[in-house]
Formats: C-alpha cells, structure tokens, sequence
C-alpha cells in the first residue's frame, strides 16, 4: 500500500511539474498573445488611417475623373474644330498651289525680262563709259585747244616782238656785219701773218735742227783735235812735267772725253725728229732679247735679275724703241742699291689706241720734287763721281715716248724703288 502511495505521490508530484511547466509555457505564451494583441491593435489603426487616406484619394481620383471627362469633351470640340480647320488648309492649300504655280510662271518671265534688262544695262553702262571717255577726250582735247590757242596768242605776240627785236638785230647785223667784215679782213691779214710765221717756224726748226747737228757735229772736230793732242803731249812729254802738271792734262783730258760724249748725245738727240719709217709688227719680245743680250757683261758683273713678261707685237720705230727700252733699263742696273740684288721687272697692259709698258726696279728711288725735272736734258740728279752720266737718257726716252704718241712718267718712292712708265700710241697715228 505503501509502495502504491508513494508510486501514487511519486506522480503526482510528476503531473505537478508537468502542471507548472505548462502553465510557464501558458504564461509565456499569454505574454506573446497579448504583444501580438498590442500589434495587431496598432497594425488596425494603421489600416484604418490607410483606409482614411484612400478615402480621400478616392475622391481626389474621382474629381480627377470627371475633370478628364471635361477634358475629353473640350478635346472632342476642339478635335472637330481642327478637322474643320484643316479642310479649310487643304483647300487653301489647293489654291496657294495653284497660285505658286502662276508666280512661278511670272518669275519666269520676270528672270527673262531681268536678263535682258542686265544686257540692255550692261549695253548702256558701256555706251556711257564710252561717252564719258569721249567727253574726258574732249575736255582735254578742249583744254588742249585753248592752252594751244593761247600758246599762239602768246606766241603771235612775241613773234611781233621777235620780229620788232629781229628788225633791230637786222639794223644791229648790218652795222656788226660792217665790223665783222673789216675784224675778218684783219683776221685773214692776221692768219696770213701766222702761217707765214709758222712757215718760218718750220723753217727755222729745220735750220735749227741742221744747225745744231752741224755745231754738234763740227765741235767734235776741234775737240778730237785737243783730245788727241793732250794724248800726245801725255804720252810723249810726261817725264819733262811733274806730277801737278800731269794731273792738270789728265783733267782737260777727262774733260774733252765728258764733252765729246755730251756733243754724241746732242747729236744722236737732234737726229731723232729727222723723218722715219713707222714699222708694224715689231715684236718688243726680240728688242728685250737683244737688249738683254748687249747688257750681258753689266749684268753678269752687277748680278742684276731681269724678268720680263711676254710682251706684245707693235707698231713703232724699231731702233728708237729699243733705245728707250736701253735707256730704262740702263738706269736701273745703275742707280741700284748696292746692298741688295737688284731686281729689274718688264711689263706691259694693253689701254685704248697703244700700249702702257713700265720697267719697275728696286733701286734708290727718285724725291718727288725731281719726277719731272729728270725728263729735262742735261738733268742729273748725282754728282758724277757717285754715278757716271750725261743727263740725256730720259731726256731721249721722253722725246722716244712722244714720237710714239705717247707720253713717259715715273712713279717712286725714294730709297726703294723706280717705275718708270711710258705709253705707245701709234694705233692711231
Ligand atoms: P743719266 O743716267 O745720264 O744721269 P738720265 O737722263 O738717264 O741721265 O737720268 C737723269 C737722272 O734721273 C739720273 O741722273 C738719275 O738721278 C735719275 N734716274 C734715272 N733713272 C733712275 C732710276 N732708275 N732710279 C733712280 N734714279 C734714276
């Protein structure tokens, strides 16, 4: 019994604990119960107010819809309205075709007309130029008229003082005619006094020429004669003299030696005027060779060096020619300066109507005051113990130079150099 009472208790107390879980659970599911209650109380006033709003939406939609019923109603008038308008279009339409078709037509011919308007336009714009070139010729041609009508107003008028002024001169003339032909009488007289004059020149020259190679020639004679008697006496009475007197006729005999050479050179010079025959073809290259040649000894013992370009063929007098060329370079070979070689160059440039030749040497130069002066005869710018001479070289190469037609001159700077330059001009002889 016992045993059934405490199995009986034991399940009790069992169904107890059942008991009191389910009512935990019941518990808990109350609490849930009434939170689910407060969410659906709160989800229902939710609804309610949505359905509130959608009441007023409601009603929003419907004022909307019978405004688009308004709407469509107007839209169906206006719709009829715009087909009628459109008809209307159409028509209009219709008729504005026809009436572009008829400007069409008209701008056609309106073109055509315009086309030949611009001809006819372009015609007139020609015709006027045309005329108002010719009214601008005209104008001048006007101006011209007058300012020539004027001119011979003007000239009528001085004419009629030109003839006034003639008829003046005319008197003048006559009277200065008077005069003229008494000054040319005089003048014809006068001329007559001239050519005689120049007649007796020419003469005179002559005469002169002969007198002068005459007295040359005959002073020679009695000069031989004292030269070769103070030969005799030197040789065949010099132990009878002493030494004074021998040095006195050893002076006198030096100096007929210096006079013979300068009557030999007055000669030669007064004999180059006398009439020669101008040769063409006379090549300076064979007078140079031959010159060179006749210096051999002088330059082979000075040491002088010659160069000679190639020169030309000419027309000149031959001997002369090669004087003038011997004279120049005589000179140079003598006036060189003693310390260096001398160096003698020959050239040539061909200029209008001739031939410039120059001889260039590197010797003691010439002072500028005495360019001229040594062309002049008898010039001589050293004393003769310096440098032997007679003072007629240059003298010879200008009175050459002019026989040629040309002209001689030196350029020099003194202590260093000479360029002698001469010009032959027989081209136009
Ligand atoms: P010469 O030679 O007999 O003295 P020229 O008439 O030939 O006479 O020359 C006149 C002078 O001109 C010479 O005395 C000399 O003083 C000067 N002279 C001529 N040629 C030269 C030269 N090449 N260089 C310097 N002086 C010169």
């Amino acid at each position: 019994m016992k045993d059934k009472l405490k199995e009986t208790t034991e399940k009790l107390i069992l169904a107890n604990k059942e008991l009191a879980f389910q009512n935990e659970e019941k518990a808990k599911r109350a609490a849930e119960l009434i939170i689910a209650n407060i969410e659906l109380a709160f989800q229902n006033e939710e609804k309610a107010k949505r359905a509130a709003e959608l009441v007023v939406a409601n009603k929003e939609l419907a004022f909307h819809n019978e405004e688009k019923a308004k709407r469509a109603a107007e839209l169906v008038i206006a719709n009829k309205e715009l087909a009628f308008q459109n008809e209307e279009k159409a028509k209009r339409a219709a008729e504005l075709v026809i009436a572009n078709k008829e400007l069409a037509f008209q701008n056609e011919e309106k073109e055509k007309r315009t086309a030949e308007l611009v001809v006819a336009n372009k015609e007139l714009l020609f015709q006027n130029e045309e005329k108002a070139k010719r009214a601008a010729e005209l104008v001048i041609a006007n101006k011209e008229l007058a300012f020539q009508n004027e001119e011979k107003e003007k000239q009528a008028l001085e004419l009629v003082i030109a003839n006034k002024e003639l008829a003046f001169q005319n008197e003048e003339s006559e009277i200065k005619s008077e005069e003229l032909n008494i000054t040319n009488e005089e003048l014809a007289s006068q001329n007559e006094e001239k050519e005689k004059r120049a007649t007796e020149l020419v003469i005179t020259n002559k005469e002169l020429e002969q007198f002068s190679y005459l007295i040359s020639h005959d002073l020679r004679e009695p000069l031989l004669t004292i030269r070769s008697f103070i030969g005799l006496i030197l040789d065949e009475h010099s132990e009878e003299m002493n030494d004074e007197a021998k040095k006195y006729f050893q002076f006198v005999s030096d100096a007929a030696v210096r006079m013979d050479d300068l009557i030999k050179g007055l000669l030669d010079y007064s004999r180059l005027s006398a009439a020669k025959q101008l040769n063409d073809g006379i090549d300076c290259n064979e007078i140079l060779k031959d010159l060179v040649a006749d210096y051999n000894l002088l330059i082979i013992k000075t040491k002088a060096v010659i160069t000679i370009e190639p020169l030309p063929i000419i027309k000149a007098f031959p001997l002369e020619l090669k004087l003038l060329f011997g004279n120049l370079i005589s000179n140079a070979i003598k006036f060189r300066k003693k310390e260096i070689v001398s160096e003698i160059h020959i050239s040539y440039k061909k200029i209008t109507a001739g031939w410039q030749f120059a001889v260039k040497d590197n010797g003691i130069g010439i002072g500028e005051k005495d360019k001229e002066k040594i062309f002049l005869i008898f010039q001589r710018l050293h004393k003769r113990k310096d440098y032997e001479g007679t003072g007629i070289g240059l003298a010879f190469c200008k009175k050459i130079a002019e026989l040629h037609g040309g002209r001689i001159w030196v350029e020099s700077i003194l202590g260093e150099s000479s360029h002698f330059y001469f010009t032959i001009l027989t081209e136009r002889l």
